[in-house]
């Protein structure tokens, strides 16, 4: 690969510069040319990825071409890195989408580098309606060491994010023996109580898994999941603003409370999101429906099935709803998530050249990506007004 200058402006400054890049790496960052228009940023960082474009990573026949498809799609959208996430499922469905996810990183080596690792949600979540979410109860079990020696085994280790519920007696121990081994905890989907949340962090616990949402509709003012978890500044909590899972008050305060440098964009999105509105079958819920506003939701219900909305789509609804500047979005998308995959999502001499380059103005709802360049390798956008079929 020859030396390979692209250029934008800075969301930090606002003020151009030419990022140098050589064999994947990026070599130098300079200032300038005037002129530039275009914003340059790190590629996107999604630590929350289900699917997209019909492409469902719990699907029970999940095929490593999936994996690689999914893989495509989300580079196509400046999603350079991101973390496929596996809901409570059977051992036997877990293990095999395991493997099925090895096999694929094994086939295609930009496809290893995108995908640092899997995030398995579940499956030791709450057992209650609402706080479950759409996770099927009928396989929400305790925390099972054994269980997760089990799923490395079939990953060959790749397993470095579990959401779990702290209620469970055994969650502090599970915590500390799956942060020992470099595995980030995350707490979700739960009405745990204020002393097992603080319990499970002090064991290791890292990360709020989309906060707001998996938890139950009607809870004590005072002392909740909410209130615990917005107070400990030894956890970083991510959210989905895809403006369905929170209202822009609710997501702004919350944003307030954990500082921009603890907040994290995820979009939770399934292999629904992308494709038209209409009622389609899941892996994830069942029967739901995709509202034409891009709600996904369990008909007949209040309970949401995940995000219809890729992680470039929430950038501009996180500024809107959260009032935030292009920078401290983008940050919540690039930086803060980059420090769960080793560092990634930095513009600086020596990092991969994952990059993005896109038009955006406060009047817009949306980036309108032009460019993106995944570890150096230009990747081709889609051409404007095309379509989607369900696979
Ligand atoms: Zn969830």
């Amino acid at each position: 690969m020859s030396l390979n200058v692209i250029s934008g402006r800075d969301p930090v400054t606002g003020t151009s510069l030419s990022v140098e890049v050589d064999a994947g790496r990026i070599v130098s960052i300079q200032p300038g040319p005037e002129g530039e228009t275009a914003w340059i940023s790190a590629g996107l960082i999604d630590l929350q990825v289900n699917g997209y474009a019909g492409y469902e990573l719990n699907d029970s026949e999940l095929k490593p071409e999936t994996v690689v498809a999914l893989t495509a799609e989300l580079h196509r959208l400046g999603v350079t890195t991101f973390v496929p996430t596996l809901i409570t499922a059977s051992e036997e469905q877990l293990v095999a989408r395991l493997r099925c996810i090895a096999q694929a990183r094994k086939s295609d080596p930009l496809v290893a580098y995108s995908i640092p690792y899997i995030h398995v949600e579940g499956p030791s979540l709450s057992m209650e309606d609402g706080p479950r979410g759409a996770h099927p109860r009928a396989a929400v079990r305790p925390p099972d060491l054994l269980e997760f020696n089990r799923w490395q085994a079939a990953s060959g280790g790749l397993v470095g994010m579990v959401t779990l519920s702290p209620h469970w007696n055994t969650a502090a121990a599970y915590t500390k023996a799956l942060t020992a081994q470099g595995v980030h905890v995350c707490l979700g989907h739960t009405d745990a109580s204020a002393e097992q949340i603080t319990a499970a962090v002090d064991a290791g616990a890292v990360l709020s898994t989309h906060l707001g949402n998996g938890s139950s509709e009607l809870m004590q003012r005072h002392h909740n999941v909410l209130w615990t978890q917005l107070a400990d500044d030894r956890l970083f909590a991510s959210f989905i603003a895809d403006g369905h899972h929170l209202p822009s008050a609710a997501l702004k305060a919350m944003i307030r409370a954990k500082g921009i440098g603890r907040s994290i964009l995820v979009s939770d999105v399934t292999g629904i999101g992308g494709l038209a509105p209409g009622t389609y079958q899941s892996a994830i819920g069942g029967s739901v429906t995709l509202a034409a506003d891009g709600r996904l939701y369990l008909p007949g219900t209040s309970y949401l099935a995940g995000s219809a909305t890729p992680l470039t789509a929430t950038i501009g609804k996180a500024i809107k709803l959260a009032k935030l500047t292009l920078s401290e979005a983008l940050q919540m998308a690039t930086v803060n998530p980059g420090q769960f995959v080793g560092g990634r999502g930095i513009l600086r001499a020596g990092a991969s050249a994952d990059l993005i380059k896109f038009d955006w103005s406060p009047e817009v709802d949306n980036i309108e990506l032009h460019a993106a360049w995944v570890n150096g390798r230009a990747i081709e956008l889609l051409p404007e007004g095309a379509t989607r079929s369900r696979k």
